[in-house]
């Protein structure tokens, strides 16, 4: 019987909310779903991490025989289960008990504190993927991400050759360049690739190896998630060393920015479980501009039951600054590590003793700045809660949805869901003026009509403090900051339109 071809496969690290570590989880957790809704039949290929044996959102199916790949001289077995998500995605589990029976998905700390064998781990999961593809038959378009991806489009050529008919195409999506996966150049000779891929306008790279860039040379095409991160990163201050590629793969018309969206569904103040208190009365209607200011008080309502029920729980009590109002809470909910600028939020808040607001932090990354978060809110007990842990679903829903302004301060930022999800749950956010940033966030200095929040242009302390005592002003202005939170409700970050740029393009690279 010929086998029909699926249209498209994901080959990934991580999918929400079997496995995440960050944005790129909740892509992979998201878009298949949004094709699926277009008729199109998708697979998603992941590691069969320990974490993810034993959950309850998959449903395991048929095991297929074992393959085996060799690493320089030694034999790697691997298992190929199909398996479905509850929610009827479809999954390719590749087990591997010494690679993925392991405790964290990257290492410790988030990943901050890599596996040193992550090369092998994640060409076992390419040439794995690849072996399914010949088992199950090769799709029409394989969607591969991040460096941890990087692997495959080499597996790929060389198995089902370089010619375009004979094999699937190619698509790469960067979900952040500042991860490039490079190791020595002799890792090149343990990981199973053709000798033909050890050359510069594959993996080599300046003398080493380097995952990210092979990938994207040997992708028909590469996106990013965001249009402005697209253009900055064939810049040589955002390129991370490889702008150069980047812009020759523009120049031949392969490099797109689509921004993502959020799960809405999930993302759901009105529904979301995690919540003490839901969203009363109409819940947004996708593609409308659903509220006006006649409904900030629900807004308003559902904020501060939120977060009564949030300081109650950690033990902070709400202040007021003196003229009796209240202090506005600022959340964060991210990796604690330079690039999200949060060493400057912390900084900031130093620099300012009186500083009228109460805080709360939920993320684990750099050592300096976790042991640096906590010692803030040593010193300011009544009003910074910190908690250190790199995964809290439950706690990082309940900070969305109490938070009046969320902070962002990244000195880049691919895309950001962050943003994107505490706007949904009502709150005005602070950010910086960089990558997908810039894209959904609409800055109070240039129409205060359409603002949702603030883009800090200068990423520094002074820059922070700027914006802090912006919001601040506005939190307490009355018609001001009903518009801010009514237009960040009102922004649709819906799948559906993302979902149909990639469809447009899968079509493009191979009908
Ligand atoms: P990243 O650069 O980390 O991918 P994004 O803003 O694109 O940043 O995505 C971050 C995602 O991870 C968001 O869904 C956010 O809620 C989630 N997240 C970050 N830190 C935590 C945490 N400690 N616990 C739970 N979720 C978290």
């Amino acid at each position: 019987m010929k086998k029909l071809k699926d249209d498209v496969w994901f080959v990934a690290a991580e999918m929400a909310p079997l496995v995440k570590v960050g944005g790129l989880g909740d892509v992979v957790g998201s878009l298949p779903k949004e094709l699926i809704k277009f008729g199109m039949s998708v697979k998603v290929v992941i590691p069969s991490y320990k974490r993810l044996r034993f959950s309850d959102f998959i449903q395991l199916e048929e095991l297929l025989p074992p393959g085996k790949v060799m690493f320089g001289e030694i034999p790697f077995d691997f298992g190929i289960r199909k398996a479905r998500t509850k929610s009827g995605i479809p999954l390719i589990l590749v087990e591997q008990e010494h690679f993925f029976g392991r405790d964290d998905i990257y290492g410790s700390h988030g990943g901050a504190s890599a596996y040193k064998d992550n090369l092998w781990r994640y060409s076992l999961l390419a040439h794995a993927s690849v072996y399914a593809m010949k088992m199950l038959g090769a799709p029409r378009i394989v969607h591969t991400h991040d460096w941890s991806g990087g692997i495959v489009p080499a597996v790929i050529r060389q198995v089902f050759g370089d010619e375009p008919k004979s094999r699937p195409g190619i698509i790469l999506t960067i979900h952040n360049l500042g991860y490039q996966g490079v190791y020595p150049i002799d890792d090149f000779y343990d990981i199973g690739i053709d000798y033909r891929f050890n050359s510069s306008l594959a993996y080599e790279h300046f003398g080493t190896f380097n995952a990210l860039k092979g990938g994207m040379l040997l992708s028909d095409v590469v996106t990013t998630v965001s249009p402005t991160y697209a253009r900055e990163i064939t810049g040589q201050d955002m390129g991370f060393g490889l702008d150069g590629e980047l812009r020759r793969i523009r120049d031949n018309g392969r490099l797109y920015g689509i921004l993502n969206g959020i799960d809405e569904e999930y993302w759901d103040p009105s529904t979301d479980k995690f919540l003490p208190e839901r969203l009363k009365g109409k819940p947004k209607v996708k593609g409308k501009e659903t509220y006006t200011l006649r409904d900030y008080g629900r807004w308003k309502e559902f904020k501060e039951k939120n977060k009564t029920a949030l300081f109650s729980e950690i033990g902070v009590k709400p202040s007021s600054n003196g003229q009796g109002s209240r202090f506005p809470l600022l959340g964060v909910v991210s990796r604690l590590t330079e690039e999200k600028g949060i060493d400057l939020f912390i900084d900031s808040l130093f620099n300012w003793w009186d500083f009228p607001f109460c805080a709360v932090i939920l993320g684990s990354g750099k050592d300096v700045i976790e042991k640096k978060a906590v010692y803030l809110s040593n010193q300011f007990k009544d009003r910074v809660y910190v908690k250190i842990n790199s995964y809290d679903e439950a706690f990082a829903h309940k900070i969305y949805a109490a938070s009046d302004v969320f902070v962002m301060p990244s000195r880049t930022e691919p895309c950001g869901l962050s943003q994107m999800i505490s706007m949904r749950y009502g709150d005005v956010v602070i950010a910086g003026n960089t990558g997908g940033l810039h894209d959904t966030i609409s800055d109070i200095t240039i129409d205060e009509e359409k603002a949702n929040g603030i883009l800090i242009k200068h990423m520094d302390i002074n820059g922070i403090l700027w914006a802090m005592q912006k919001i601040n002003k506005l939190f307490h202005s009355g018609v001001h900051w009903k518009r801010l939170v009514i237009n960040s409700v009102n922004k649709d970050f819906d799948w559906s339109l993302p979902a149909l740029k990639y469809k447009e393009l899968y079509d493009k690279i191979k009908s």
